[in-house]
């Protein structure tokens, strides 16, 4: 199956550059909504984009570079609510963790693809999903809050690597 199209980051990708632009992305995203990405915040989101995984709060707490401060644990927690709340980041349920939004294209933080084997995970375009969903729910009379959905599955390397 060609990986062309895929979601997922090939291993040979270059990372730095999916940390300029996610840092990038989240400067414009903070200038259209007229907030600040302060020192912390960014911190926070250098440590999110910094794997394809998601990272909890307490490995972020651990790797944060306080610089002498004292480290400060609602200070971690109040960046990644404001990161989450913008959309910068996306919380994944399963993991208690986070990770960096892929883009704030349409239907994202609607659909997530978690890899059991490597714990990658990719956010593809959800629009059809959501749409889906919010179909399901009129049709059902339910009044919806949240609609992500996490799939579990092999990223197209481990399922290259374990020959399927
Ligand atoms: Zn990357
Ligand atoms: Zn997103
Ligand atoms: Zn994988």
């Amino acid at each position: 199956m060609a990986a062309e199209s895929s979601p997922f980051p090939g291993r040979r990708h270059d990372h730095d550059a999916c940390i300029s632009e996610g840092l990038a992305r989240a400067e414009e995203i903070c200038r259209v909504r007229r907030e600040r990405l302060t020192e912390n915040r960014r911190a926070v989101l250098e440590l999110v984009l910094a794997e394809h995984q998601p990272v909890g709060a307490y490995d972020i707490l651990e790797r944060f570079d306080w610089r002498g401060r004292r480290p400060a644990p609602a200070q971690i927690y109040r960046a990644l609510s404001f990161l989450e709340t913008l959309g910068i980041v996306h919380r994944i349920a399963s993991r208690n963790a986070y990770v960096a939004c892929s883009g704030p294209k349409e239907g994202h933080g609607t659909v997530f693809l978690v890899c059991t084997e490597c714990g990658t995970v990719a956010e593809p375009n959800g629009a059809g999903v959501g749409r889906s969903v919010r179909k399901l729910a009129d049709d059902s009379g339910f009044e919806l809050h949240t609609h992500i959905l996490e799939v579990t599955g092999l990223c197209p390397e481990c399922s290259q690597a374990s020959g399927v």
